[in-house]
Protein backbone atom coordinates (compact mmCIF):
# COMPACT_ATOMS: atom_id res chain seq x y z
CA UNK A 1 0.00 0.00 0.00
CA UNK A 2 2.74 2.45 0.86
CA UNK A 3 4.12 2.00 -2.62
CA UNK A 4 0.42 2.69 -3.87
CA UNK A 5 0.15 5.47 -2.47
CA UNK A 6 3.88 6.86 -2.75
CA UNK A 7 2.75 6.39 -6.49
CA UNK A 8 -0.75 8.60 -5.71
CA UNK A 9 1.24 11.40 -4.32
CA UNK A 10 3.69 11.54 -7.42
CA UNK A 11 0.85 11.55 -9.82
CA UNK A 12 -1.75 13.95 -8.09
CA UNK A 13 -1.20 17.54 -6.87
CA UNK A 14 -4.19 17.48 -4.47
CA UNK A 15 -2.92 16.32 -0.41
CA UNK A 16 -3.42 12.25 0.15
CA UNK A 17 -4.35 11.93 3.54
CA UNK A 18 -4.35 8.69 5.30
CA UNK A 19 -4.89 9.87 8.89
CA UNK A 20 -6.93 7.11 10.48
CA UNK A 21 -9.45 9.63 11.39
CA UNK A 22 -10.04 10.53 7.88
CA UNK A 23 -9.98 6.98 6.60
CA UNK A 24 -12.86 6.56 9.30
CA UNK A 25 -15.00 9.58 8.03
CA UNK A 26 -14.64 9.08 4.39
CA UNK A 27 -15.42 4.96 4.92
CA UNK A 28 -18.90 5.67 5.81
CA UNK A 29 -21.79 7.60 4.77
CA UNK A 30 -25.48 8.17 6.32
CA UNK A 31 -26.30 4.41 6.14
CA UNK A 32 -25.08 1.51 8.04
CA UNK A 33 -22.75 0.80 5.13
CA UNK A 34 -18.94 0.87 6.10
CA UNK A 35 -15.70 0.87 3.88
CA UNK A 36 -11.65 0.35 4.00
CA UNK A 37 -10.36 2.98 2.34
CA UNK A 38 -6.79 3.78 1.79
CA UNK A 39 -6.35 7.25 1.53
CA UNK A 40 -8.60 10.31 0.31
CA UNK A 41 -7.29 12.81 -1.94
CA UNK A 42 -8.31 16.38 -2.80
CA UNK A 43 -7.45 17.35 -6.18
CA UNK A 44 -6.83 20.38 -7.26
CA UNK A 45 -8.57 20.83 -10.88
CA UNK A 46 -10.12 18.80 -13.46
CA UNK A 47 -6.59 17.96 -14.51
CA UNK A 48 -5.87 16.63 -11.48
CA UNK A 49 -8.69 14.73 -11.64
CA UNK A 50 -7.51 13.43 -15.12
CA UNK A 51 -4.47 12.41 -13.63
CA UNK A 52 -6.26 10.63 -10.44
CA UNK A 53 -8.36 8.78 -13.25
CA UNK A 54 -5.57 7.71 -15.34
CA UNK A 55 -2.93 6.74 -11.92
CA UNK A 56 -6.32 4.55 -11.03
CA UNK A 57 -6.70 2.73 -14.39
CA UNK A 58 -3.06 1.99 -14.37
CA UNK A 59 -3.02 0.05 -11.24
CA UNK A 60 -6.98 -0.87 -11.08
CA UNK A 61 -7.64 1.00 -7.91
CA UNK A 62 -11.21 1.98 -7.11
CA UNK A 63 -11.92 5.34 -6.85
CA UNK A 64 -15.19 6.75 -4.65
CA UNK A 65 -16.33 9.91 -5.46
CA UNK A 66 -17.79 12.22 -2.03
CA UNK A 67 -19.27 15.42 -1.62
CA UNK A 68 -20.71 15.53 1.95
CA UNK A 69 -21.61 11.49 2.17
CA UNK A 70 -24.91 12.03 3.83
CA UNK A 71 -26.03 9.19 1.02
CA UNK A 72 -28.45 6.31 3.09
CA UNK A 73 -27.49 3.42 0.69
CA UNK A 74 -23.50 3.43 1.15
CA UNK A 75 -23.45 5.54 -2.20
CA UNK A 76 -20.36 7.26 -1.32
CA UNK A 77 -18.73 4.53 0.54
CA UNK A 78 -15.45 2.75 -0.72
CA UNK A 79 -17.40 -0.69 0.12
CA UNK A 80 -14.26 -1.98 -2.06
CA UNK A 81 -11.69 -0.08 -0.50
CA UNK A 82 -9.32 2.45 -2.89
CA UNK A 83 -9.06 5.83 -2.73
CA UNK A 84 -11.91 8.15 -2.01
CA UNK A 85 -12.37 11.49 -4.25
CA UNK A 86 -13.06 14.14 -1.66
CA UNK A 87 -14.79 17.20 -3.85
CA UNK A 88 -15.83 19.03 -0.68
CA UNK A 89 -13.19 21.47 -1.16
CA UNK A 90 -14.29 22.48 -4.47
CA UNK A 91 -17.29 24.72 -2.97
CA UNK A 92 -17.28 28.03 -5.18
CA UNK A 93 -20.11 29.13 -6.92
CA UNK A 94 -18.58 30.05 -10.34
CA UNK A 95 -21.14 32.28 -11.77
CA UNK A 96 -25.01 33.30 -11.44
CA UNK A 97 -26.41 34.43 -14.61
CA UNK A 98 -29.38 35.97 -13.60
CA UNK A 99 -31.01 37.17 -16.89
CA UNK A 100 -30.64 33.26 -18.02
CA UNK A 101 -31.62 32.07 -14.28
CA UNK A 102 -28.66 29.23 -14.28
CA UNK A 103 -25.52 29.31 -12.16
CA UNK A 104 -22.20 27.36 -12.49
CA UNK A 105 -21.02 25.59 -9.49
CA UNK A 106 -18.74 23.40 -7.93
CA UNK A 107 -19.73 20.06 -7.28
CA UNK A 108 -19.04 20.68 -3.45
CA UNK A 109 -21.35 23.94 -3.28
CA UNK A 110 -23.56 22.95 0.12
CA UNK A 111 -27.30 23.67 -1.19
CA UNK A 112 -27.77 26.17 1.63
CA UNK A 113 -24.56 28.21 0.44
CA UNK A 114 -26.37 28.33 -3.21
CA UNK A 115 -29.75 29.07 -1.38
CA UNK A 116 -28.07 32.02 0.10
CA UNK A 117 -26.00 33.25 -2.64
CA UNK A 118 -28.77 33.45 -4.93
CA UNK A 119 -31.11 34.76 -2.22
CA UNK A 120 -30.38 38.39 -3.02
CA UNK A 121 -31.33 37.84 -6.79
CA UNK A 122 -34.64 36.75 -6.28
CA UNK A 123 -33.79 33.40 -7.45
CA UNK A 124 -33.43 29.79 -5.76
CA UNK A 125 -32.17 25.97 -6.32
CA UNK A 126 -35.52 24.38 -5.71
CA UNK A 127 -34.48 20.73 -5.05
CA UNK A 128 -34.08 20.81 -0.81
CA UNK A 129 -33.34 17.39 0.37
CA UNK A 130 -33.47 17.45 4.19
CA UNK A 131 -29.40 17.57 4.34
CA UNK A 132 -30.05 20.43 2.11
CA UNK A 133 -27.51 22.50 4.92
CA UNK A 134 -24.82 20.00 4.54
CA UNK A 135 -24.81 18.13 1.49
CA UNK A 136 -23.39 18.93 -1.85
CA UNK A 137 -24.53 19.79 -5.32
CA UNK A 138 -21.89 17.21 -6.80
CA UNK A 139 -24.17 14.55 -4.20
CA UNK A 140 -27.73 15.85 -5.36
CA UNK A 141 -26.34 15.05 -8.97
CA UNK A 142 -24.67 11.89 -8.08
CA UNK A 143 -28.28 10.51 -6.52
CA UNK A 144 -30.93 12.82 -8.00
CA UNK A 145 -32.01 14.29 -4.89
CA UNK A 146 -35.61 15.36 -4.43
CA UNK A 147 -36.71 16.84 -1.15
CA UNK A 148 -40.18 18.58 -0.02
CA UNK A 149 -40.75 20.64 -3.06
CA UNK A 150 -39.87 18.15 -5.48
CA UNK A 151 -43.75 18.14 -5.08
CA UNK A 152 -44.08 21.13 -7.29
CA UNK A 153 -40.52 21.67 -8.59
CA UNK A 154 -39.52 17.93 -9.56
CA UNK A 155 -35.87 16.44 -8.60
CA UNK A 156 -32.64 17.44 -9.18
CA UNK A 157 -32.64 16.00 -12.74
CA UNK A 158 -35.09 18.78 -13.56
CA UNK A 159 -32.76 21.61 -12.75
CA UNK A 160 -29.45 20.70 -14.19
CA UNK A 161 -28.44 22.09 -17.22
CA UNK A 162 -25.14 21.07 -17.98
CA UNK A 163 -22.56 18.86 -16.30
CA UNK A 164 -18.24 19.16 -16.57
CA UNK A 165 -17.12 15.93 -16.32
CA UNK A 166 -13.75 13.53 -15.92
CA UNK A 167 -15.06 9.69 -17.11
CA UNK A 168 -13.56 6.61 -16.44
CA UNK A 169 -11.97 6.80 -19.01
CA UNK A 170 -10.14 9.96 -18.57
CA UNK A 171 -11.91 11.80 -21.33
CA UNK A 172 -13.14 15.15 -20.19
CA UNK A 173 -16.67 16.02 -21.25
CA UNK A 174 -18.98 19.07 -20.92
CA UNK A 175 -22.36 17.81 -21.27
CA UNK A 176 -25.67 19.82 -21.72
CA UNK A 177 -26.46 23.49 -23.49
CA UNK A 178 -26.44 26.76 -21.98
CA UNK A 179 -29.36 27.07 -23.83
CA UNK A 180 -32.78 26.45 -22.02
CA UNK A 181 -34.63 23.90 -25.09
CA UNK A 182 -32.73 21.42 -26.66
CA UNK A 183 -33.35 18.32 -28.24
CA UNK A 184 -30.47 16.51 -29.01
CA UNK A 185 -31.04 12.45 -28.73
CA UNK A 186 -31.05 10.85 -25.25
CA UNK A 187 -29.54 12.92 -22.83
CA UNK A 188 -26.76 12.17 -21.48
CA UNK A 189 -26.73 15.03 -18.53
CA UNK A 190 -29.93 13.13 -17.52
CA UNK A 191 -27.87 9.80 -17.75
CA UNK A 192 -25.30 11.34 -15.64
CA UNK A 193 -27.52 12.35 -13.13
CA UNK A 194 -28.43 9.84 -10.62
CA UNK A 195 -25.31 7.48 -12.13
CA UNK A 196 -23.82 7.75 -7.92
CA UNK A 197 -20.46 8.94 -9.40
CA UNK A 198 -20.05 5.59 -11.13
CA UNK A 199 -19.69 6.93 -14.85
CA UNK A 200 -17.63 10.05 -13.93
CA UNK A 201 -16.30 12.79 -11.86
CA UNK A 202 -18.14 16.02 -12.15
CA UNK A 203 -15.80 19.00 -11.84
CA UNK A 204 -18.87 21.74 -12.70
CA UNK A 205 -22.33 21.75 -12.35
CA UNK A 206 -24.78 24.16 -14.20
CA UNK A 207 -27.96 24.58 -12.60
CA UNK A 208 -31.38 25.83 -13.73
CA UNK A 209 -32.54 28.31 -11.20
CA UNK A 210 -36.12 29.48 -10.07
CA UNK A 211 -37.67 32.57 -9.40
CA UNK A 212 -38.40 32.91 -5.38
CA UNK A 213 -42.10 33.47 -4.32
CA UNK A 214 -41.80 36.49 -2.04
CA UNK A 215 -44.66 34.70 -0.14
CA UNK A 216 -43.78 31.24 1.25
CA UNK A 217 -45.20 29.98 4.46
CA UNK A 218 -44.82 26.86 5.98
CA UNK A 219 -48.04 24.95 7.72
CA UNK A 220 -47.78 22.28 10.25
CA UNK A 221 -51.53 20.87 10.30
CA UNK A 222 -52.58 17.96 12.55
CA UNK A 223 -54.52 15.08 11.20
CA UNK A 224 -56.56 12.17 12.39
CA UNK A 225 -54.97 8.78 12.70
CA UNK A 226 -57.96 7.60 10.72
CA UNK A 227 -57.74 9.73 7.65
CA UNK A 228 -56.68 7.66 4.38
CA UNK A 229 -53.70 9.72 3.01
CA UNK A 230 -53.99 9.01 -0.56
CA UNK A 231 -57.64 10.99 -0.78
CA UNK A 232 -55.88 13.37 1.56
CA UNK A 233 -53.07 14.18 -0.71
CA UNK A 234 -54.69 14.06 -3.63
CA UNK A 235 -57.55 16.49 -2.50
CA UNK A 236 -55.10 18.64 -2.01
CA UNK A 237 -52.51 18.06 -5.00
CA UNK A 238 -55.73 17.71 -7.39
CA UNK A 239 -56.76 21.39 -6.99
CA UNK A 240 -55.27 24.61 -9.02
CA UNK A 241 -55.10 27.80 -6.92
CA UNK A 242 -53.81 26.86 -3.55
CA UNK A 243 -49.84 27.76 -4.74
CA UNK A 244 -48.84 24.33 -2.80
CA UNK A 245 -45.45 23.35 -3.30
CA UNK A 246 -44.84 20.59 -1.02
CA UNK A 247 -47.11 18.31 0.83
CA UNK A 248 -45.78 16.57 3.66
CA UNK A 249 -46.38 13.65 6.30
CA UNK A 250 -44.97 12.26 9.41
CA UNK A 251 -46.89 9.51 11.50
CA UNK A 252 -47.56 9.86 15.42
CA UNK A 253 -44.45 8.55 16.57
CA UNK A 254 -42.30 10.73 13.97
CA UNK A 255 -44.37 13.80 15.02
CA UNK A 256 -43.86 12.86 18.94
CA UNK A 257 -40.16 13.10 17.88
CA UNK A 258 -40.37 16.37 16.44
CA UNK A 259 -43.03 17.60 18.75
CA UNK A 260 -40.25 20.00 20.80
CA UNK A 261 -38.72 21.68 17.60
CA UNK A 262 -42.15 21.87 15.94
CA UNK A 263 -44.07 23.24 19.42
CA UNK A 264 -46.34 21.00 18.98
CA UNK A 265 -47.06 18.84 22.18
CA UNK A 266 -49.93 16.97 21.16
CA UNK A 267 -51.27 15.00 23.36
CA UNK A 268 -52.30 12.30 22.66
CA UNK A 269 -49.98 12.10 19.78
CA UNK A 270 -51.15 12.56 16.14
CA UNK A 271 -50.02 12.44 12.32
CA UNK A 272 -49.37 15.85 10.98
CA UNK A 273 -49.34 17.53 7.58
CA UNK A 274 -46.34 19.89 6.72
CA UNK A 275 -47.67 21.93 4.04
CA UNK A 276 -45.64 24.68 1.62
CA UNK A 277 -47.45 27.43 0.40
CA UNK A 278 -46.26 29.71 -1.93
CA UNK A 279 -47.73 33.18 -3.83
CA UNK A 280 -46.11 36.43 -5.35
CA UNK A 281 -48.25 39.13 -2.39
CA UNK A 282 -49.96 39.32 0.80
CA UNK A 283 -53.52 39.35 -0.85
CA UNK A 284 -52.63 35.68 -3.11
CA UNK A 285 -51.30 34.20 -0.04
CA UNK A 286 -54.53 34.71 1.70
CA UNK A 287 -56.51 33.08 -1.40
CA UNK A 288 -54.56 30.68 -1.72
CA UNK A 289 -54.82 29.62 2.17
CA UNK A 290 -58.34 29.90 2.24
CA UNK A 291 -58.28 27.38 -0.82
CA UNK A 292 -55.88 25.41 0.96
CA UNK A 293 -58.04 25.70 4.47
CA UNK A 294 -61.08 24.37 2.35
CA UNK A 295 -59.95 21.45 1.36
CA UNK A 296 -58.61 20.34 4.32
CA UNK A 297 -61.84 21.29 5.70
CA UNK A 298 -63.18 18.75 3.27
CA UNK A 299 -60.75 15.89 4.26
CA UNK A 300 -61.89 16.42 7.92
CA UNK A 301 -58.79 18.49 9.09
CA UNK A 302 -59.85 21.12 11.55
CA UNK A 303 -57.57 22.41 13.85
CA UNK A 304 -55.47 25.18 12.37
CA UNK A 305 -52.12 25.10 11.36
CA UNK A 306 -49.18 26.24 12.90
CA UNK A 307 -47.79 29.03 10.09
CA UNK A 308 -44.09 29.33 9.67
CA UNK A 309 -43.58 32.59 8.08
CA UNK A 310 -40.35 31.60 6.07
CA UNK A 311 -40.82 27.62 4.87
CA UNK A 312 -37.09 27.35 5.12
CA UNK A 313 -37.32 27.02 8.80
CA UNK A 314 -39.69 24.04 9.19
CA UNK A 315 -37.64 21.87 6.70
CA UNK A 316 -34.76 22.50 8.64
CA UNK A 317 -37.01 21.31 11.81
CA UNK A 318 -38.07 18.32 9.23
CA UNK A 319 -35.03 17.35 8.10
CA UNK A 320 -34.21 16.98 11.61
CA UNK A 321 -37.01 14.11 11.85
CA UNK A 322 -34.00 11.89 10.59
CA UNK A 323 -31.67 13.02 13.05
CA UNK A 324 -34.35 12.69 15.76
CA UNK A 325 -34.70 9.03 15.16
CA UNK A 326 -31.31 8.31 14.76
CA UNK A 327 -30.52 9.69 18.32
CA UNK A 328 -33.80 7.24 19.56
CA UNK A 329 -33.39 4.95 17.07
CA UNK A 330 -29.71 4.20 15.66
CA UNK A 331 -28.61 1.93 12.81
CA UNK A 332 -31.93 1.03 10.90
CA UNK A 333 -33.90 0.57 7.91
CA UNK A 334 -34.39 3.88 6.33
CA UNK A 335 -36.38 2.57 3.37
CA UNK A 336 -37.39 5.52 0.74
CA UNK A 337 -39.74 3.71 -1.92
CA UNK A 338 -42.56 5.39 -4.12
CA UNK A 339 -46.36 4.49 -5.60
CA UNK A 340 -48.55 5.92 -7.22
CA UNK A 341 -51.07 8.39 -4.94
CA UNK A 342 -53.74 5.99 -5.40
CA UNK A 343 -52.33 3.29 -3.92
CA UNK A 344 -50.36 5.25 -1.11
CA UNK A 345 -52.91 3.83 1.65
CA UNK A 346 -52.26 0.10 0.69
CA UNK A 347 -48.74 0.32 0.44
CA UNK A 348 -49.28 1.69 4.35
CA UNK A 349 -50.73 -1.23 5.30
CA UNK A 350 -48.64 -3.48 3.86
CA UNK A 351 -45.56 -1.57 5.56
CA UNK A 352 -47.40 -2.06 9.12
CA UNK A 353 -48.02 -6.08 8.25
CA UNK A 354 -44.73 -6.20 7.74
CA UNK A 355 -43.57 -4.55 10.99
CA UNK A 356 -45.95 -6.37 12.87
CA UNK A 357 -45.19 -9.66 11.03
CA UNK A 358 -41.64 -9.24 11.79
CA UNK A 359 -41.93 -7.83 15.36
CA UNK A 360 -40.27 -4.60 14.22
CA UNK A 361 -41.18 -0.33 15.41
CA UNK A 362 -42.04 1.24 12.17
CA UNK A 363 -41.48 5.00 11.88
CA UNK A 364 -42.98 6.53 9.04
CA UNK A 365 -43.08 9.92 7.22
CA UNK A 366 -43.08 10.91 3.50
CA UNK A 367 -43.21 13.33 0.72
CA UNK A 368 -46.70 12.42 0.55
CA UNK A 369 -47.84 14.56 -2.77
CA UNK A 370 -45.67 12.17 -4.92
CA UNK A 371 -46.85 9.11 -3.27
CA UNK A 372 -42.84 8.95 -1.86
CA UNK A 373 -42.56 7.48 1.63
CA UNK A 374 -39.96 6.72 3.76
CA UNK A 375 -40.59 3.89 6.55
CA UNK A 376 -38.19 3.41 9.08
CA UNK A 377 -37.84 0.26 10.81
CA UNK A 378 -35.99 0.33 14.07
CA UNK A 379 -33.97 -2.91 13.44
CA UNK A 380 -30.50 -3.91 12.10
CA UNK A 381 -30.24 -3.51 8.36
CA UNK A 382 -27.72 -6.20 8.60
CA UNK A 383 -29.53 -8.96 10.71
CA UNK A 384 -31.79 -11.57 8.92
CA UNK A 385 -34.80 -9.92 10.42
CA UNK A 386 -33.66 -6.71 8.81
CA UNK A 387 -32.70 -7.99 5.38
CA UNK A 388 -36.55 -9.90 5.39
CA UNK A 389 -37.97 -6.42 6.49
CA UNK A 390 -36.07 -4.58 3.27
CA UNK A 391 -36.94 -7.62 0.48
CA UNK A 392 -40.43 -7.48 1.96
CA UNK A 393 -40.60 -3.58 1.58
CA UNK A 394 -39.22 -3.04 -2.13
CA UNK A 395 -41.61 -6.27 -2.94
CA UNK A 396 -44.63 -4.14 -1.56
CA UNK A 397 -44.02 -1.09 -3.30
CA UNK A 398 -42.99 -2.56 -7.11
CA UNK A 399 -46.33 -4.78 -6.77
CA UNK A 400 -47.94 -1.57 -6.56
CA UNK A 401 -46.96 -0.24 -9.57
CA UNK A 402 -43.97 1.56 -7.56
CA UNK A 403 -40.62 2.08 -6.99
CA UNK A 404 -37.46 1.04 -4.65
CA UNK A 405 -36.28 4.14 -4.89
CA UNK A 406 -37.90 7.22 -4.84
CA UNK A 407 -34.78 9.95 -3.93
CA UNK A 408 -32.03 8.71 -2.15
CA UNK A 409 -30.60 6.40 -4.51
CA UNK A 410 -29.62 2.56 -5.31
CA UNK A 411 -26.00 2.53 -3.47
CA UNK A 412 -24.92 -1.05 -2.35
CA UNK A 413 -27.44 -1.47 -0.47
CA UNK A 414 -30.08 -1.65 -3.26
CA UNK A 415 -27.92 -2.99 -6.11
CA UNK A 416 -29.36 -6.58 -5.19
CA UNK A 417 -32.70 -5.38 -6.45
CA UNK A 418 -32.28 -3.23 -9.04
CA UNK A 419 -33.18 -6.65 -11.78
CA UNK A 420 -36.61 -6.36 -9.79
CA UNK A 421 -37.32 -2.89 -11.22
CA UNK A 422 -35.52 -2.64 -14.13
CA UNK A 423 -35.26 -6.34 -15.73
CA UNK A 424 -32.23 -7.72 -17.04
CA UNK A 425 -32.53 -5.91 -20.40
CA UNK A 426 -32.30 -2.96 -18.87
CA UNK A 427 -29.68 -4.35 -16.30
CA UNK A 428 -27.84 -5.17 -19.86
CA UNK A 429 -28.32 -1.59 -21.34
CA UNK A 430 -26.91 -0.06 -17.57
CA UNK A 431 -24.28 -2.15 -17.95
CA UNK A 432 -23.10 -1.22 -21.90
CA UNK A 433 -23.26 2.78 -20.89
CA UNK A 434 -21.05 2.07 -17.51
CA UNK A 435 -18.16 -0.28 -19.66
CA UNK A 436 -18.09 2.64 -22.43
CA UNK A 437 -17.86 5.30 -19.56
CA UNK A 438 -15.46 3.24 -16.99
CA UNK A 439 -14.32 0.23 -19.22
CA UNK A 440 -11.78 -0.81 -15.86
CA UNK A 441 -14.22 -0.05 -13.51
CA UNK A 442 -12.75 1.68 -11.33
CA UNK A 443 -15.39 4.31 -10.61
CA UNK A 444 -17.23 3.40 -7.61
CA UNK A 445 -17.43 -0.08 -7.86
CA UNK A 446 -20.15 -2.06 -5.48
CA UNK A 447 -22.67 0.30 -6.43
CA UNK A 448 -25.53 0.67 -8.28
CA UNK A 449 -25.52 -2.69 -10.90
CA UNK A 450 -26.71 -5.62 -9.35
CA UNK A 451 -23.36 -8.08 -8.59
CA UNK A 452 -23.35 -10.41 -12.20
CA UNK A 453 -24.97 -13.21 -10.34
CA UNK A 454 -26.99 -13.07 -7.46
CA UNK A 455 -25.21 -15.82 -5.60
CA UNK A 456 -22.38 -13.74 -5.27
CA UNK A 457 -24.34 -10.53 -3.63
CA UNK A 458 -23.68 -11.66 -0.11
CA UNK A 459 -20.26 -11.93 -0.45
CA UNK A 460 -17.22 -10.26 0.23
CA UNK A 461 -14.83 -9.88 -3.02
CA UNK A 462 -11.77 -8.37 -2.54
CA UNK A 463 -9.89 -5.29 -4.73
CA UNK A 464 -6.19 -5.15 -5.85
CA UNK A 465 -5.74 -2.92 -2.67
CA UNK A 466 -7.29 -5.04 -0.22
CA UNK A 467 -10.46 -4.31 2.04
CA UNK A 468 -13.56 -6.10 2.25
CA UNK A 469 -17.07 -5.03 1.15
CA UNK A 470 -18.87 -2.67 3.70
CA UNK A 471 -21.32 -4.42 6.18
CA UNK A 472 -24.83 -5.78 4.85
CA UNK A 473 -23.86 -5.14 1.39
CA UNK A 474 -27.08 -6.96 0.54
CA UNK A 475 -29.12 -4.86 3.46
C1 LIG B 1 -30.70 13.82 7.54
C2 LIG B 1 -30.77 13.46 6.08
C3 LIG B 1 -31.87 13.85 5.33
C4 LIG B 1 -31.93 13.55 3.97
N1 LIG B 1 -33.03 13.96 3.26
C5 LIG B 1 -33.10 13.69 1.93
C6 LIG B 1 -34.25 14.10 1.18
O1 LIG B 1 -35.18 14.70 1.69
N2 LIG B 1 -34.26 13.82 -0.15
C7 LIG B 1 -33.22 13.16 -0.76
O2 LIG B 1 -33.27 12.95 -1.97
N3 LIG B 1 -32.14 12.74 -0.06
C8 LIG B 1 -32.05 12.98 1.25
N4 LIG B 1 -30.95 12.55 1.97
C9 LIG B 1 -29.87 11.81 1.28
C10 LIG B 1 -28.65 12.66 0.85
O3 LIG B 1 -28.49 13.77 1.69
C11 LIG B 1 -28.75 13.14 -0.61
O4 LIG B 1 -28.68 12.04 -1.48
C12 LIG B 1 -27.65 14.13 -1.02
O5 LIG B 1 -27.86 14.53 -2.35
C13 LIG B 1 -26.24 13.58 -0.89
O6 LIG B 1 -25.33 14.66 -1.02
P1 LIG B 1 -23.84 14.51 -0.47
O7 LIG B 1 -23.12 15.75 -0.79
O8 LIG B 1 -23.85 14.10 0.94
O9 LIG B 1 -23.33 13.34 -1.42
P2 LIG B 1 -22.45 12.06 -1.07
O10 LIG B 1 -23.13 11.20 -0.07
O11 LIG B 1 -21.07 12.47 -0.78
O12 LIG B 1 -22.49 11.32 -2.49
C14 LIG B 1 -23.69 10.81 -3.00
C15 LIG B 1 -23.42 10.12 -4.33
O13 LIG B 1 -23.01 11.07 -5.30
C16 LIG B 1 -21.72 10.75 -5.81
N5 LIG B 1 -21.00 12.00 -6.00
C17 LIG B 1 -20.72 12.95 -5.07
N6 LIG B 1 -20.04 13.97 -5.65
C18 LIG B 1 -19.89 13.64 -6.96
C19 LIG B 1 -19.26 14.26 -8.07
N7 LIG B 1 -18.64 15.44 -7.98
N8 LIG B 1 -19.29 13.62 -9.27
C20 LIG B 1 -19.91 12.42 -9.43
N9 LIG B 1 -20.52 11.79 -8.39
C21 LIG B 1 -20.51 12.39 -7.18
C22 LIG B 1 -21.09 9.83 -4.76
O14 LIG B 1 -20.12 8.96 -5.33
C23 LIG B 1 -22.31 9.08 -4.27
O15 LIG B 1 -22.61 8.02 -5.15
C24 LIG B 1 -30.88 12.82 3.34
C25 LIG B 1 -29.78 12.40 4.12
C26 LIG B 1 -29.73 12.71 5.47
C27 LIG B 1 -28.53 12.25 6.25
Amino acid sequence: VNSLLESLARAVRGPVRRGPAELRRVGRDGSHVRGTPIASVAPKDPDDVVALVRWARRRSVPIVPRGAGTSLDGESVPVLGGVVVDLSGWNRIREIRVDERSARVGPGVVNLDLQRALAPHGLFFPPNPGSWTVSTIGGHVGTNASGPRSFRYGPTRAWVRGVDAVLGTGDLVHWGSRAAKRSVGPDLVSLFVGSEGTLGIATEVTVRLAPRPSVRRGWVVPISARAPLGPVAASLAGSSGTGLSAIEYLDARCAAELSGPLGFDRSPPGPLLLLEIEADDRAEARERERHVRERLRRSGARSDPTVYEDADELWTLRGRASLALDDRLGERIREDVAVPLPEVDRLVAELQRIARAEGVPLYLFAHLGEGSVHPNYAVDPASPRGRRVRAATLAASLALGGTISAEHGIGSVKAPFLTDEIGAAGVGVLRALKAACDPDGILNPGKLYPPPARRAAGRPSRSPSGSGAGRGRRG
